[in-house]
């Protein structure tokens, strides 16, 4: 009880100033609070009032193949994918849900033929995101099931592919891995964003899951968009979360569509007022962190971290590495267990092993408030053997 005590008064009221080698750092979750900072500074713009009449219906636009999509939520979202140049929107459906988490279910949902032999296979190139097995899974359904690793994956069944790009937990960019040809992708671009990897090309697949959790860092309003081709799969996507939660909270949608158009406005040039540009301060922002964690991991021998090659961002202009979300640590020599030997230090992560790789790996949060960051990278250089 004390140690969980101590967690939790680590992470929501900050830290104490004496003997911190014993504050515990939290950096198992990817809770995008590093944002903060940026958004405080936004005040009125961004600012959402919603008086008691306003909101009442379950209904948005009976239009729609989302009839619970707010046309204010889809001209923000076709907008900043527009300014940014990361996914092609025209002619696309788009649904929306509570978290991408629903979407990716959804999906599942709207994929896997109701009338199968067998559930259909899940699978994604391990190190995958360690949320997909279980949310596939917990609900013992009979429509499909995880299958794990796509490198391994080598029935003749249909199956069907997640691909994350850029992925979590390693950050690296991705391609389907599987050879046979009865599989249906989906891909999961949370983190195909200025700010974690240079943008390459607009984005075209037939099933495209994106998030403000990782975009902007508001993970707290639940909201995900599906970018989808074909309009059957956006129909039953929308069933299954009609079934779910008979659609997604209007309150959030418009704090969503306010800031994204927030967003898309700080892109735009020639914006009057000067502002900053959000993708501009974050980019900076996970720049100087992936050099600090650098720093301190080459000051020891015990850890090691992923290299990127270098490309140039169609967003920006600028040539960079990836800036992954998470730091997808290993812990080189003798230690097995990495995330037990960490958390023996107090630092607190997610081995490998839930993400289907080796338990010398772990996957840490690069998106922590800027205390905690601080707090880990002066704890991993003092880590001795
Ligand atoms: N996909 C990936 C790859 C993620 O990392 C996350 C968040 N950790 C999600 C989906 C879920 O995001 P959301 O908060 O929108 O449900």
């Amino acid at each position: 009880v004390s140690k969980r005590t101590q967690i939790l008064a680590t992470t929501s009221s900050g830290v104490a100033t004496d003997g911190l080698e014993k504050v515990v750092i939290n950096l198992d979750h990817g809770d995008p609070t590093m944002y903060e900072d940026f958004w405080k500074q936004k005040g009125e713009e961004t600012t959402v009032v919603t008086s008691s009449w306003q909101h009442i219906s379950y209904f948005s636009d009976v239009k729609n193949v989302c009839w619970f999509l707010e046309p204010g939520l889809v001209s923000a979202i076709t907008g900043l994918h527009k300014a940014v140049g990361n996914a092609v929107t025209e002619g696309r459906h788009i649904v929306v849900g509570t978290g991408s988490s629903q979407l990716y279910q959804a999906a599942l949902y709207a994929l896997s033929p109701p009338d199968g032999s067998g559930p259909m296979n899940v699978v994604s190139a391990a190190p995958f995101y360690s949320s997909y097995p279980l949310m596939t899974d917990y609900l013992k359904s009979g429509l499909h099931k995880w299958a794990g690793d796509a490198y391994e994956f080598n029935k003749e069944e249909p199956y069907i592919e997640l691909v994350t790009s850029p992925n979590n937990p390693d950050g690296f960019t991705r391609q389907h891995v599987v050879k046979g040809d009865k599989g249906i992708l989906i891909h999961d671009l949370a983190y195909y964003w200025p700010q974690y990897t240079p943008i390459l090309s607009p984005a075209d697949y037939d099933i495209m899951l994106f998030t403000v959790s990782k975009s902007t860092g508001h993970a707290g309003s639940r909201i995900g968009w599906a970018i989808v081709k074909d309009r059957e799969i956006a129909k039953k996507m929308t069933t299954f979360i009609e079934i779910n939660t008979i659609g997604v909270s209007k309150e959030s949608q418009i704090r969503a569509a306010k800031i994204l158009q927030a967003v898309s406005k700080s892109c735009n040039h020639a914006n009057q007022e000067a502002q900053t540009n959000f993708f501009d301060y974050s980019y900076k922002l996970m720049a100087e962190r992936w050099k600090r964690i650098r720093e301190a991991v080459n000051k020891t021998m015990l850890f090691s971290l992923p290299s990127f090659p270098l490309e140039t961002c169609s967003f920006s202009g600028r040539t960079f590495g990836q800036l992954p979300a998470f730091a997808w640590l290993k812990c080189e020599g003798e230690v097995d267990d990495c995330e037990s030997f960490l958390r023996r230090h107090n630092v607190l992560t997610r081995g490998g092993k839930h993400f289907g790789a080796s338990m010398k790996y772990v996957r840490a949060s690069m998106l922590s408030r800027e205390r905690e960051f601080k707090l880990f990278t002066e704890r991993l250089p003092a880590i001795k053997s």
